[in-house]
C-alpha cells in the first residue's frame, strides 16, 4: 500500500499480471472462473474452480519470465551495458557481506550457484558482431570475462585500456 492507502504503481502492475495468469488458467488449463467472497466483506473476487490450473498457469508465466530475464540480459550485454547496470535493473543493491552486485546479477541470470561453478551467457557483440562467451565480471582480466571479441573490437580495447589504467599492469 502507498502512503495514501491505495495500491502503488508496482502493486497495480503486479495485479495486471496476476489477472493475466488467471485468464491463462481459464483459456489454456481448463479452469472455470468462479467468484468467491472476500472474508469479512460483502465483496467477491474472481478465482478458478481448479487451483491446480492456476498453479500451472502461474508456473508457465514464471518460467517465461525467467527466460525473458535471460533474453533481456543478453540484449543489454550485447548493447554494452555492464553487469552492474543489469544488477540495478534486477533490484540488486550493495551489501558488505555479499559478492559485488555485478557478480550477483551474473549469478541470477545464468543460474550460477557459486564462483566455483562455471556458467556463461552468450551474445553477439554490438560492436564487432562476434559471438561472445560472457564468463561474468569476476575474472581478473577483461579477456577472462569476455571471450570472442575481434582483436580490434573498440569495446574490448576500451575495457583493456581501462583495466591497465586501473591496475597499472601492461598485459
Ligand atoms: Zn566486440
Amino acid at each position: 500500500m502507498s502512503l495514501f492507502g491505495g495500491p502503488t504503481e508496482r502493486e497495480r502492475l503486479a495485479g495486471q499480471i496476476r489477472r493475466q495468469i488467471h485468464r491463462l488458467a481459464v483459456a489454456a488449463f481448463g479452469a472455470v472462473e468462479v467468484w468467491t467472497p472476500i472474508a469479512g466483506t460483502s465483496m467477491t473476487r474472481p478465482t478458478v474452480d481448479d487451483p491446480s490450473a492456476g498453479i500451472r498457469a502461474a508456473l508457465l508465466t514464471r518460467n517465461a519470465a525467467e527466460a525473458a530475464i535471460v533474453d533481456y540480459a543478453r540484449e543489454a550485454r550485447s548493447a554494452g551495458q555492464s553487469w552492474g547496470e543489469i544488477a540495478t535493473a534486477l533490484g540488486i543493491g550493495e551489501d558488505e557481506i555479499l559478492p559485488p552486485v555485478g557478480e550477483r546479477a551474473f549469478d541470477e541470470v545464468t543460474g550460477r550457484v557459486d564462483s566455483h561453478t562455471q556458467t556463461d551467457l552468450r551474445w553477439i557483440c554490438g560492436i564487432c558482431e562476434q559471438r561472445v562467451t560472457d564468463l561474468g565480471p569476476s575474472g581478473a582480466h577483461p579477456n577472462d570475462q569476455e571471450r570472442g571479441h575481434s582483436e580490434t573490437c573498440s569495446r574490448c580495447v576500451t575495457e583493456i585500456v581501462a583495466w591497465r589504467e586501473r591496475t597499472g599492469r601492461a598485459d
